[in-house]
């Protein structure tokens, strides 16, 4: 008898970690079965990936799916489904939230709610606050915890820990990886009356200088080292900071947004004002290069797209009254693309920071490379499509991205979630079928 598959790759070409590999996947329960399926093989369903490659599931690490908070900008049902067209098989969901999650019963509740709701596969972020520490030992095991989130700056309401004796506290609770938001509210507070409304876009960067970024950064490694508690520094902005955490490789890992890899200051606070606003702000070449050389020379873990909508009227707004935050989870695979075909890094890095990266950072349980026994997750990518970003080809509510016009070459083909085919050719397909990812 031939072997029998629920589900057939065929025809694609394979990233693995040791080289791209010509070779049909099979699929059993949800999981790689084969990776090279006997000739006579059947299945179910057969995927044709000719031209394509095959890539273990793409994981965004960092998004703000704004639920519950405002629908009319983005939901999780809307935000796994912009991710699942995006060619992301799994998502790592910010706490927060209105309201926060911070409890076992938010947690709980959230959980329930992703298993009904989402496309794609989901991670959760737990908020670490001054008045949580004593519960974060046993939040951090909990199923779906991908880690604690800390704003140690730049944050609204009870969301955020700033001081150093909270910080060590929370670093003292509990062991595995703490994510952080660094930037020093102290020196962001004392720097705002420098300011004022209406002052050009650009001053969102002058504000938040490299300085803030820099002097929070230096100071969670402080504490980290005192500590011994593992930490992943996210979105890293400056060059500096990059420089700084290579003699803290023992004990810190990091991320880097798409943003800071693709825009630069000041043309895109002179060519999209408000949507060109976040945190911490994109700054100008020297740091966008010295992004490229972390690349490349591994000094960076993960990448993010820091998908934080907000309504299309409120960005338009004078600064700062404008909110930061910008939209990216559907575009931050077809961005990463392009940059590969421009010759920026490899298809294999890619896959090492989209996907293994995350895996290994946050120890996500049966993800991050393409392993028999793994889960079936793949994106199928088609580096030689060419498209181009527009607004209403984005999914989530809020309807505009930042990279509105973008011309790109490579493009995700087909998403497939622990085996289900939610998305091809730019089609959501089936139902929902995310689950909550395990953690280690
Ligand atoms: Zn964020």
């Amino acid at each position: 008898m031939p072997a029998h598959f629920d589900l057939i790759i065929r025809g694609g070409v394979c990233v693995m970690p040791w080289g791209e590999v010509a070779a049909d996947v099979g699929v059993r329960h949800g999981r790689i079965a084969a990776i090279g399926t006997p000739a006579d093989a059947t299945a179910d369903q057969i995927v044709d990936a000719a031209g394509l490659h095959v890539l273990p599931g793409l994981i965004d690490p960092h998004v703000h799916l704004r639920d519950p908070g405002n629908a009319a900008v983005e939901t999780i049902p809307t935000g796994t489904k912009a991710a699942v067209l995006g060619g992301l098989t799994a998502v790592f969901d910010m706490p927060n939230t209105t309201p926060s999650i911070t409890t076992a019963e938010s947690l709980a509740w959230k959980r329930g709610y992703v298993e009904q709701v989402a496309w794609c596969d989901m991670g959760l972020y737990v908020g670490g606050t001054k008045t949580n520490i004593g519960e974060l030992a046993a939040l951090e095991v909990e199923p779906g915890v991908c880690a604690i989130k800390v704003f140690a700056g730049s944050s609204n309401g009870d969301l955020m820990v700033e001081d150093d004796e909270h910080l060590e506290l929370v670093m003292r609770a509990g062991r595995r990886r703490i994510a952080y938001h660094s930037e020093d509210e102290y020196r962001l507070q004392a720097r705002k009356p420098m300011f004022k409304s209406g002052d050009p876009y650009s001053s969102h960067a002058e504000w938040r200088d490299v300085e803030c970024a820099a002097l929070g950064t230096r100071r969670l490694m402080a504490l980290a080292r005192k500590t011994g508690r593992p930490a992943h520094i996210l979105h890293v902005s400056t060059a500096e900071e990059l420089e700084y955490l290579k003699d803290f490789r023992d004990i810190a890992t990091m991320e880097l947004l798409v943003n800071h890899l693709t825009q630069v200051a000041p043309d895109c606070y002179e060519r999209l004002g408000g949507f060109g606003v976040m945190n911490p702000p994109i700054r100008d070449e020297r740091h966008r290069a010295a992004a490229w050389a972390a690349i490349a020379d591994g000094t960076v873990d993960t990448i993010g797209s820091d998908h934080a909508p907000h309504p299309y009227e409120a960005k338009l707004k004078p600064w700062p009254e404008c909110p930061a935050g910008l939209t990216g989870v559907q575009t931050l695979v077809p961005i990463m693309l392009d940059h590969v075909n421009a010759g920026r890094l490899s298809l294999a890095r890619m896959v090492d920071l989209m996907s293994a990266g995350p895996a290994r950072v946050y120890g996500a349980i049966n993800k991050g490379r393409l392993v028999t026994g793994y889960d079936a997750d793949f994106t199928l990518v088609d580096m030689k499509a060419k498209r181009t970003i527009e607004n209403k080809w984005i999914a989530s509510p809020c309807g505009w991205t930042p990279f509105d016009g973008m011309a790109i070459t490579g493009w995700p083909m087909a998403t497939i979630v622990r085996g289900a085919v939610v998305m091809r050719d730019d089609e959501v397909l089936g139902a929902p079928t995310g689950k909550i990812v395990k953690f280690a």
